[in-house]
């Protein structure tokens, strides 16, 4: 339905825990961005709509969604420095500084991520433990806020609202475009590793092993169908394939299965099933085999049915990061809780991150341990005793993944909610960028 040049559309989170009919806006000019005041009504930037948690939309807020600033407007090859706007994603990105053997390493797991939405929350890829957070691949920005106006960002203009952005979940104004700092990386092959695990601890010692050793992405897949098998599974690292100067083949930029419909397949059984499966083939398999870009960078990619076998129902993410010196304790605690809920998990994977814990970022020097749920009573009452765990632990768990997190948990997980909030309050007086998120958690 078109109102107003704005169109009116079903629009669900990733997770498809919420949905909400949206006015979107398609801005393909400066002047289409400025003019969205004329509307009296509050904003919300969107980027691909990939976000688990309902970031990118607001019931009463129109979604400006950015998909058509997608250009590449300066590269300086010789600063390795890169001008894009925010609405790119990553796969048209990479597809050209690739080229010229550069990229940003902070790769959040999907091609068709866009820029702005990777700088709004703050993304990370598999290489965490080493390149932290994309926080580091920015050099300025430029952004539009509706009574703010224009505004240029970085750590040495505008400094507070830049560090507001960077994770600022949408809420400062419109990135409308980014310099990035790029790094070389000249072969784009992979070796992939695997060491089997037979437990949690036996996992984390091996990631927090490998993870010390230079150029290489370590994380886990593990099982976790009973208490038995918990953490039983591998470790994988990537390393750079010097052996294979083979050219570099382009990142998709469209989906592949387009068209899969939703079907409820996964429960207990089929879980269980897959996982033996997986894990006997790994096992069965040699310890290592040479991977390409997208595979390792994308993983995601091409396996877009794990999502569509949770139904239409979706499912949840937990994403906690977790001190070392706890991470024993969060499994006592979480096997308590287990025993008692038997929660139906179909993801367990774990690996290290790097970066400084500021405002509502997902960053530190911790391990990230990552759960995905069906979508079911029982799972949801097993995630908020798992709630309880991360208040006593001090655990962060993520605002970006887990869409069901209330303001109570993150104001208790997130020592800076309220710096976050008041500065938000303060820079946007009459609060005019609100989403789904933003108004549950009452910033
Ligand atoms: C399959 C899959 C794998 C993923 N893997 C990872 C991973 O490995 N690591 C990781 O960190 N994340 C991962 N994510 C999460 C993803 O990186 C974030 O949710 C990201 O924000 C999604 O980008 P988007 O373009 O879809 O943005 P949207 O979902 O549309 O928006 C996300 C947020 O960014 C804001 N935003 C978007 N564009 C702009 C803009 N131009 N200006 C201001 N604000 C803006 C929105 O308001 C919203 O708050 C994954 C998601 C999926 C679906």
């Amino acid at each position: 339905m078109n109102i107003n040049g704005l169109e009116k559309t079903k629009t669900f989170s990733f997770d498809r825990s919420h949905s909400a009919k949206v006015l979107f806006k398609r801005p393909d000019k400066f002047r289409e961005i400025e003019d969205l005041s004329k509307h009296n009504r509050t904003l919300i930037n969107t980027g691909s709509n990939l976000s688990y948690s309902p970031l990118g939309f607001y019931k009463d807020s129109i979604s400006v969604k950015l998909k058509k600033f997608n250009r590449i407007i300066d590269f300086n090859l010789k600063k390795k420095e890169i001008t894009v706007e925010s609405g790119i994603t990553l796969s048209q990105l990479l597809n050209f500084t690739l080229l010229y053997d550069l990229w940003i390493p902070q790769l959040p797991g999907y091609p068709f991520i866009t820029i702005g939405g990777a700088i709004a929350s703050d993304a990370h890829g598999k290489s965490c433990a080493l390149h932290g957070t994309i926080k580091n691949s920015i050099k300025e920005m430029t952004i539009f806020h509706i009574k703010n106006g224009w505004l240029s960002l970085s750590e040495k203009e505008n400094k507070e609202i830049y560090n507001l952005t960077i994770g600022g979940i949408g809420l400062t104004g419109t990135i409308v475009n980014v310099t990035l700092k790029l790094e070389e990386f000249k072969n784009k092959n992979f070796i992939t590793y695997k060491t089997k695990v037979n437990s949690v601890n036996e996992c984390i010692s091996e990631i927090t092993k490998k993870s010390k050793e230079k150029d290489s992405f370590v994380y886990s897949w593990n099982m976790a169908e009973n208490l038995k098998s918990l953490g039983k599974g591998f470790v994988f690292q990537n390393k750079i394939n010097d052996d294979n100067v083979e050219n570099f083949k382009f990142i998709p930029e469209e989906k592949k299965n387009k068209f899969l419909p939703f079907l409820p397949i996964w429960n207990k059984l089929t879980l269980k099933t897959a996982n033996w499966i997986f894990y006997y083939l790994n096992n069965s398999s040699n310890h290592f085999q040479e991977d390409d870009f997208t595979s390792v960078i994308f993983p995601f990619y091409g396996k877009e049915a794990y999502f569509k076998f949770f139904g239409k129902k979706g499912f949840y993410e937990s994403q906690l990061l977790i001190s070392e010196n706890t991470i024993e304790d969060f499994f006592d605690e979480f096997k308590f809780i287990y025993k008692k809920f038997n929660p139906t998990i179909s993801l367990f994977s774990v690996k290290n991150m790097r970066g400084t814990q500021e405002f509502l970022r997902f960053e530190g020097n911790k391990i990230c341990v990552t759960f995905d749920f069906i979508n079911n009573k029982k799972n949801i009452l097993f995630m908020s005793e798992l709630d309880k765990i991360c208040v006593k632990l001090k655990i962060i768990p993520s605002i970006i993944k887990d869409s069901r997190l209330s303001k109570k948990i993150v104001e208790q997980c997130y020592p800076e909610y309220s710096r976050f909030r008041d500065l938000i309050n303060n820079y946007d007086k009459k609060r005019i960028y609100k989403s789904e998120i933003s108004q549950r958690l009452e910033i």
